[in-house]
């Protein structure tokens, strides 16, 4: 299992399975790895100094082996010893000519995926240490995962696109671009076993594209107020979990069959009352009708005036966990059943940059711009604020050794 790192945090942190190590660059050059001691506290175990500043992180668990991207366009590999208290540089590449966005150690096929705001994404040999490929995205990246049984790599960028690759040894091939957001890519999250991609923005929303499905719906999820920063999928629970820069949580239950927005739908007068709006001079002249403004009702998607649709609701199942505007026929035929939310709301108090999921502890990392940790036990959708335990740490004035 790779962990991945958020490209925008200069505060990276991968999350190890089990409940006793993290490893982080805390101090933009250096690397710590936090061990949990008897005491129940953690300490840090190693603090290695990196020539430059370090910028994204992956870590596999199997092989202990650390990739390290930097702000110079080079990845360092390091291999840490059994106990976690030792840490030898393995190897580096030269894979970008700018900041390393993105880093991706890919263990079945010995592959290292790397992203860089030089608007390249590259592939090495992490046997032989060769670049294998690389291929010209269309804005710098935020956002890389990759499916191992067909070789495709899903790439979310700063224009707002997801690309999707399938990988050949040395070479790649365009599938599809998935235009969606009408902000940058922030983060992506794919989940081998259902085929399905989320991505999550800027414009505060995240998209659920069902790959896998074979119907190309793409299903939209509403729930925070701000730059969705990180996204993790529970696969065993069906549970998707999404933080924003606010500091909020959303735990979404994927559990359900959820519903495609529809299309806006366009008229030149309301498709309800056929009152004109504003712009239909014409009609306007010959009704001597005043114009009025266009609103979409988000359920149905026809083009309604405010009078007709003065009233709101959440539709959960169409992704909206907050109230939207909806026409009046719609809103009649919401029942309290369908208002049932379908996802949890949680504050996590700091301005989360990045966010980990372990699923074998379920536990949830947060980390922040206030350069604290937050470690929430055992998050599940009911349990998680009674259960909530914030391991705290603000470092290095508390845990430096
Ligand atoms: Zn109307
Ligand atoms: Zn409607």
């Amino acid at each position: 299992m790779a962990a991945f790192c958020s490209p925008s945090s200069n505060l990276p942190v991968v999350y190890l399975p089990g409940e006793c190590v993290h490893i982080l660059p805390t101090w933009s050059v250096t690397i710590r790895v936090w061990l949990k001691r008897d005491s129940g506290q953690y300490w840090p175990s190693v603090y290695y100094t990196m020539p430059t500043t370090c910028s994204c992180m992956s870590f596999n668990p199997e092989t202990r082996r650390l990739s390290v991207g930097t702000d110079t366009g080079a990845v360092s590999e390091f291999i840490l010893s059994e106990d976690y208290n030792k840490m030898t540089p393995a190897r580096t590449y030269q894979a970008h000519q700018g900041r390393v966005t993105v880093v991706l150690f890919v263990l079945e096929i010995e592959w290292v995926l790397s992203t860089g705001q030089d608007k390249n994404f590259t592939w090495h040999c992490s046997e032989s240490g060769q670049q294998l490929g690389t291929y010209r995205t269309a804005a710098w990246v935020s956002g890389l995962q990759f499916d191992v049984e067909t070789r495709h790599v899903f790439v979310g960028d700063q224009s707002g696109q997801v690309t999707i690759l399938k990988l050949e040894q040395d070479n790649c091939s365009l599938v599809t671009t998935f235009k969606g957001h009408t902000g940058n890519v922030t983060a992506l999250c794919w989940d081998p076993v259902q085929r399905v991609l989320f991505s999550g923005s800027s414009d505060h929303s995240i998209i659920m594209w069902d790959i896998g499905g074979r119907k190309g719906t793409a299903i939209e999820l509403q729930g925070h107020n701000d730059k969705v920063q990180g996204l993790c999928y529970a696969s065993h629970t069906r549970q998707l979990i999404s933080c924003s820069s606010d500091g909020g949580i959303v735990i979404w239950n994927m559990d359900v069959t959820r519903q495609e927005t529809p299309e806006w739908l366009d008229s030149d007068s309301c498709q309800k009352c056929e009152q004109p709006f504003f712009w239909n001079f014409k009609q306007m002249w010959d009704s001597k009708k005043i114009g009025l403004r266009q609103h979409h009702c988000r359920k149905c998607g026809q083009a309604v005036c405010g009078k007709c649709s003065s009233k709101r609701s959440t539709i959960p199942l169409m992704g909206f966990e907050f109230e939207v505007r909806v026409c009046d026929s719609c809103h009649e035929s919401i029942t309290d059943e369908d208002r049932a939310p379908t996802a949890t709301f949680h504050d996590s108090k700091h301005s989360i940059v990045y966010m980990h999921y372990e699923p074998t502890t379920g536990n949830l990392l947060t980390s922040g711009t206030d350069k604290v940790i937050k470690v929430c036990l055992s998050v599940c959708c009911i349990q998680w604020s009674r259960s909530e335990a914030h391991y705290q740490t603000r470092h290095p004035d508390t845990y430096m050794i």
